[in-house]
C-alpha cells in the first residue's frame, strides 16, 4: 500500500540565501522564494510547503485555532523493521514539530469561516496512521459541529506500513467522516500537492465536492514504481500528474498556487444565499401565449437555432457577469468539453449552472466536440446535479446541441445509460430546476439537461425528436425534404408553446440572439432569475413531486395538472 514516488520536490541548498530549484537547477534567492510561496520564478516548479507553511498562505492573519485530534494509539504491533517505528515517530516528531502528520486549523480564509486540515510531507512521508485518521475525522466533526467548509490539502505516500491494519481501516474511517458531511450538506473542497499516493488518495482526498490540484501534483492509488514493475512498462510522460488527471475526469481543477486564495474564496462565497427578497427588480421578459410570438417560416428559425453568433452556455455566463468556477469531470476517467459546469452567482444567488458547449468557429467547434456530450458528459452533469442538491443549490441548465456524441466510443461508454440517468436524477432533485433551451435542443442529448421545474426556450431555438435532416431522410428519403419534416415535427416556438411542452419563450433581439448577444443574455439571465424568484422558497419534495406529476401526464388524454 505505501508507495511513495520518488520525491524531487526537496530544494537543496546551495548557499545560505539561495536555494536551487529541483525543476530546472536555478539559483533563487531564498527570500524572494518564500514569497513566491516555493514557486520558481523561473519554471513555474511547486517546491513542497510545511503544513505550517501552507496555513500562513492560506488563513486570514491571526484568524487560526489549533484543533487538537484525540489521542491515538502509537504503536499498536510494537513495529520494528531496520529501526523500531517509535524511533521513527520520534524523530519524526522532533523534525516537524508535529504530533502527526496532519494538522487541523478553524479559521478564515477572505473572511470566510472553514475548517482546514493540512497533511505535512515530511512527517513520515505524510503516511496515514491512526493519528492522522484521528486528525481527519477531527476536521470533519469541527466542520460539523460549527456547520463550516473543510478544506483538506493533501500530501501522503499512503497508508503506514508499521500499524498494520489499524493504517488500513483509517481509509474506511476518513471517507464515512466525509459522508457525515454529505450528509449535512457541508461543502468540501481538497487540494492536491504533490505527492497523494495510496490510501489517502484512496478515501477521503478523492471524496470531496470539489477537487483541485496544484500544477505537476501527482496522485494515484498506486505509486508509478509499483505501476511499472507490475505491467514491466515505462509509464509516459506526465502520467497521474495534476493535467492529466485534469485531461481523465478526476480532477475539478489545477490551481497555481498563487491563484488558491482566490478560488477558495469564489467557492467559500457561494455558500451563502440571499435574502428573500431576492432579485425584485427583475422584470419578466417571457412570453406565455402563443399568440404574442411572430411567427416566421420553420426553416428560417433551424437555421437561426444554428447560427454560430449566438452566445454559448460560457457567452451566457460571462455576460451575467456573475462569479464562476468551473467543475470538471465525470470523476470515472474522462472530462468531456462539449458540457460545462459550474458554481456560478446570478444576482448574487449562488446556482449550479450546467450547459452544452458549441464554439463560434471550427476550432472551436472542434475543440468541443460540436457541442454534442459523450457519457462523461452526462456523468458530469448528474454528479453536479448531485453536488446542487447536497449544498441546496437550485439547478440552472443551458440546452444547446444537436444531439449526444453518436460514435463508437460514446456507444462503448454507455451513452444510453448515462443520457437515462440524466433523466431520472434531474427529475428525483429536490432543489429547484430551470432550463432554458437557448439554441438547438436536439433529441435526447438535449431532453438530458432539461428535466425541469421550468422549461424555457428561446425565440428562435428549436427543439426536436430528431433532427429536421434525419427525419427527412429516414421518413422522406431526401434530405432535400428537410424544412417539411422541421414543420411537420413541430420544432419551433409557437408549435412548442402550443403544446405546452415549453412553458414560456424567452424573446430575442431582433434578427435573433446573434445580432446583439449581450442583450440576448440579458434576456435569458432575467428570465431564469424570475423563474427562480418564484420556486426558490417552495419546498423541496413539493417540487419533486410537482415535476413528477407534471411528466406523468405528457402525452395523454387528462388536462394537465396545474403546477
Ligand atoms: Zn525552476
Amino acid at each position: 500500500m505505501k508507495s511513495v514516488p520518488k520525491g524531487t520536490m526537496k530544494t537543496t541548498m546551495d548557499l545560505t540565501d539561495w536555494l536551487s530549484c529541483s525543476g530546472c537547477g536555478m539559483l533563487v534567492y531564498r527570500k524572494r522564494f518564500d514569497r513566491l510561496s516555493m514557486v520558481c520564478p523561473d519554471c513555474g516548479k511547486h517546491g513542497q510547503l510545511t503544513a505550517e507553511q501552507r496555513l500562513e498562505r492560506l488563513l486570514d492573519a491571526g484568524s487560526g485555532t489549533p484543533v487538537e485530534p484525540g489521542p491515538s494509539v502509537h504503536d499498536p504491533l510494537a513495529f520494528e523493521d531496520l529501526v523500531p517505528y517509535t524511533d521513527r515517530l520520534d524523530a519524526a516528531r522532533s523534525r516537524t514539530g508535529m504530533d502527526c502528520a496532519v494538522r487541523v486549523v478553524r479559521g478564515t480564509v477572505r473572511g470566510r469561516g472553514v475548517v482546514l486540515a493540512v497533511m505535512d510531507f515530511r512527517y513520515l512521508g505524510g503516511s496515514m496512521g491512526a493519528a492522522e485518521g484521528e486528525a481527519i475525522v477531527t476536521a470533519a466533526e469541527e466542520a460539523l459541529k460549527h456547520r463550516l467548509p473543510l478544506v483538506v490539502v493533501t500530501a501522503s505516500g499512503g497508508a503506514r506500513m508499521q500499524e498494520g491494519a489499524f493504517s488500513l481501516l483509517q481509509m474506511a474511517r476518513t471517507s464515512n467522516a466525509m459522508a457525515a458531511l454529505d450528509e449535512a450538506g457541508l461543502l468540501t473542497i481538497t487540494l492536491v500537492t504533490d505527492p497523494t499516493y495510496g490510501g489517502v488518495a484512496a478515501s477521503f482526498s478523492t471524496l470531496s465536492d470539489v477537487i483541485l490540484a496544484e500544477p505537476a501534483a501527482r496522485m494515484g492509488f498506486a505509486g508509478p514504481r509499483v505501476i511499472e514493475q507490475t505491467i514491466r512498462q515505462k509509464l509516459p510522460e506526465g502520467f497521474q500528474t495534476a493535467e492529466f488527471l485534469l485531461d481523465h475526469g478526476l480532477l475539478d481543477g489545477v490551481v497555481p498556487r498563487g491563484e488558491l486564495p482566490q478560488v477558495l474564496e469564489s467557492l467559500l462565497a457561494l455558500g451563502s444565499p440571499p435574502d428573500p427578497e431576492w432579485a425584485p427588480e427583475v422584470t419578466d421578459p417571457v412570453i406565455r401565449e402563443p399568440e404574442l410570438l411572430s411567427r416566421r417560416p420553420v426553416e428560417q428559425v433551424v437555421g437561426l437555432a444554428r447560427d454560430l453568433g449566438r452566445p454559448t452556455a460560457l457567452d451566457h455566463v460571462a455576460a451575467w457577469g456573475s462569479e464562476f468556477v468551473e467543475l470538471r469531470g465525470d470523476r470515472a476517467g474522462a472530462d468531456c468539453p462539449a458540457v460545462v459546469g459550474g458554481l456560478a452567482e446570478l444576482e448574487g444567488l449562488p446556482v449550479m449552472l450546467i450547459g452544452h458547449q458549441k464554439g463560434h468557429t471550427t476550432q472551436e467547434l472542434v475543440r468541443r466536440d460540436f457541442g454534442m456530450p459523450s457519457p462523461a458528459g452526462y456523468r458530469k452533469a448528474v454528479r453536479l446535479m448531485r453536488l446542487a442538491a447536497k449544498l441546496r443549490v437550485p439547478v440552472v441548465t443551458l440546452v444547446d446541441t444537436p444531439g449526444a456524441h453518436p460514435g463508437l466510443e460514446a456507444e462503448r461508454h454507455g451513452q444510453a445509460h448515462a443520457i437515462a440517468e440524466c433523466l431520472r436524477v434531474m427529475g428525483s432533485l429536490d432543489v429547484p430546476v430551470v432550463s432554458v433551451i437557448t439554441g438547438e435542443g436536439g433529441s435526447g442529448g438535449a431532453l438530458a439537461l432539461a428535466v425541469a421545474d421550468r422549461l424555457l426556450l428561446c425565440e428562435n431555438a428549436i427543439f426536436s425528436v430528431i433532427s429536421p435532416e434525419g427525419c427527412a431522410a429516414i421518413l422522406w428519403r431526401s434530405g432535400e425534404a428537410a424544412p417539411a419534416a422541421a414543420a411537420a415535427l413541430g420544432v419551433d416556438a409557437g408549435t412548442l408553446l402550443s403544446n405546452g411542452i415549453v412553458d414560456g419563450v424567452v424573446p430575442e433581439p431582433a434578427g435573433g440572439a446573434h445580432r446583439d448577444p449581450a442583450v440576448a443574455s440579458e434576456l435569458v439571465r432575467d428570465a431564469v432569475v424570475c423563474a427562480l424568484r418564484e420556486l426558490r422558497e417552495q419546498d423541496g419534495a413539493a417540487l419533486r413531486e410537482a415535476r413528477r406529476r407534471r411528466l406523468r401526464w405528457f402525452g395523454t388524454y387528462r388536462e394537465r395538472v396545474a403546477v
